[in-house]
């Protein structure tokens, strides 16, 4: 049976708005997260989509420990993360690594490509020069790297084999969870499928997590299990990756998917085309958040939230045009294997 890695428990992370220089006030919050819930699978993909600033990278900096919960948990094996401290703390960082969209300028121009990929287990591990010496080796060579290669420097790689080395880079530490925010928008069209390829069979060789975050549906259909669409920090829809193309229920995944490249070429598509740019999160409008770009809006919409609910079994939708079918209780968790958690 599959083991639950990661779960996210109404996960909340909002920023204050702060007016004044010499005594500050709070004026308001950024709710850039605003109760997410979601579980991944040990060896499974969870993907994160939704438009830019929909909150799905500030949930990653909150597993990554790069940002602070305002409230809500996140458990990975077992464990709090906000509870971390001494040596589980230092185990954690090296269990929970990061691929990002634009490997330039995650990688640093000063140093040697084997010196990046060198230096997670130098800052973590106690390893001989001889031992750091192979695992640079044979992780560079994993990813498709010859060793010589390790003596250049980051300007001397095309965009893929940059990404390919920040790949190594975040294997150099055994990592069990990786987080991959945009890992392949900025590369060429051209290299796009090596580099997910790579990413697959690396997850089947090392039974790797991964919480892929990306504003491409089309991505996330190819790379995940399971799939929570974002917007405005919720998560509206949640389900099976090929449930999510094939049953699409929320208006807002609806535009997603007619926006997304098709499968196959040749297939046609009615287009829903979304008026008006995403609100403010500082101000997210009442009732349903979708409500003033939705186009299937009835007067209730702004006036309550409609609740997450499951309209199918491990299928859940937050939105009335469905909840007012469902004869279930609120239900405001998401978990990749459909349950909820205790
Ligand atoms: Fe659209 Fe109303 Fe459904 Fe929100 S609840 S997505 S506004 S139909």
């Amino acid at each position: 049976m599959t083991e639950l890695l990661l779960e996210a428990r109404a996960a909340q992370k909002y920023f204050p708005v702060q007016k004044g220089l010499l005594f500050a006030k709070t004026v308001g919050h950024i709710k850039a997260v605003d109760g997410v819930s979601f579980s991944i699978e040990e060896g499974k993909t969870f993907g994160l989509v939704g438009e830019s600033g929909c909150g799905k990278t500030t949930m990653a900096k909150c597993i990554l420990l790069l940002e602070k919960l305002t409230s809500g948990q996140v458990f990975v094996g077992g464990r709090d993360i906000s509870k971390l401290n001494g040596e589980q703390l230092k185990q954690y960082r090296g269990m929970v690594q990061a691929v990002f969209q634009d490997p330039y300028s995650s990688l640093s121009p000063r140093m040697r490509v084997r010196d990046i990929v060198a230096e997670p287990v130098v800052v973590n591990r106690r390893l001989s020069r001889k031992e750091l010496k192979e695992r640079v080796t044979e992780v560079m060579g994993v990813v498709g790297l010859h060793e010589e290669m390790g003596n250049r420097y980051p300007h001397e790689f095309s965009g893929g084999q940059r990404q390919r080395v920040a790949v190594a880079r975040a294997l150099s530490l055994s990592p069990k969870l990786m987080v991959l925010d945009e890992p392949i928008s900025a590369l060429d069209v051209s290299i796009r499928a090596q580099i997910m390829n790579l990413l697959r069979q690396l997850q089947a060789q090392y039974s790797l997590s991964y919480l892929l975050i990306a504003h491409d549906l089309a991505v996330v259909r190819h790379m995940s299990d399971q799939v929570g669409v974002m917007y405005l920090g919720k998560i509206v829809e949640y389900a099976d990756s090929n449930e999510l193309y094939a049953k699409t229920l929320h208006p807002y995944t609806k535009a997603l998917v007619s926006a997304a490249m098709p499968s196959e070429p040749g297939v046609r598509r009615d287009e829903i085309v979304l008026s008006g740019e995403v609100p403010s999160p500082l101000n997210p409008p009442p009732g349903c958040r979708f409500h003033p770009r939705c186009p299937f809006a009835m007067p209730k919409c702004s006036e309550g939230e409609p609740a997450l609910v499951e309209a199918f079994p491990g299928h859940k939708v937050a939105c009335f045009l469905h909840s007012d079918k469902v004869a279930q209780p609120e239900a405001t968790t998401v978990s990749s294997n459909g349950k909820k958690p205790s």
